[in-house]
């Protein structure tokens, strides 16, 4: 895979976390695979439920990634949401994106975030939330998996 520049920083896909991901070399709790995309939990989670879509491929942020990836991409965000949204019983989905560290991105591998939403419950913010239960997640990526 290519690598792509990033703030003068040269990320390269051994050490991005989502690419070892993709690569099966660390763990994640999969909600959907097939050839190019990607949807698993995140690891500390704004609401139960809380899924990351990606593309296989590196590509940083949504200015590099090419447009027929994002449109396939978001085919697959919208069957995750309708089944997360089903699987959580939640009221609503919020969907997000977030490019470049001024936007708050974190993890330099373009990511879409799929959240269930319940009736009057405030997210979590970013940065206080820890680390989820790895059994748990699990449970949850199966759950979203089956109403797919
Ligand atoms: P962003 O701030 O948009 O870059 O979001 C990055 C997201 O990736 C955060 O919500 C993190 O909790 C999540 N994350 C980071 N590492 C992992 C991981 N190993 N498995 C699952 N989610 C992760
Ligand atoms: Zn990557």
């Amino acid at each position: 895979m290519t690598k792509r520049m990033f703030n003068g920083e040269n990320m390269n896909d051994s050490q991005c976390i989502f690419c070892r991901i993709v690569r099966k070399q660390a763990h994640a709790s999969i909600v959907y695979e097939d050839e190019t995309v990607l949807a698993f939990i995140d690891i500390r989670p704004l609401s139960e439920g809380h899924t990351l879509v990606i593309p296989k491929e590196h590509y940083e942020t949504i200015f590099e990634i090419p447009e027929e990836l994002l449109a396939q991409l978001h085919r697959i965000v919208k069957r995750v949401a309708l089944a997360a949204k089903k699987a959580t019983e939640a009221d609503g989905i919020s969907i997000f994106q977030q490019n470049g560290a001024a936007a708050g991105q974190e993890v330099f591998h373009f990511h879409v975030h799929v959240v269930p939403r319940h009736e009057g419950q405030k997210l979590a913010r970013f940065g206080e939330i820890s680390e989820a239960d790895r059994g748990k997640m699990d449970q949850l990526a199966a759950n979203i998996r089956r109403s797919m």
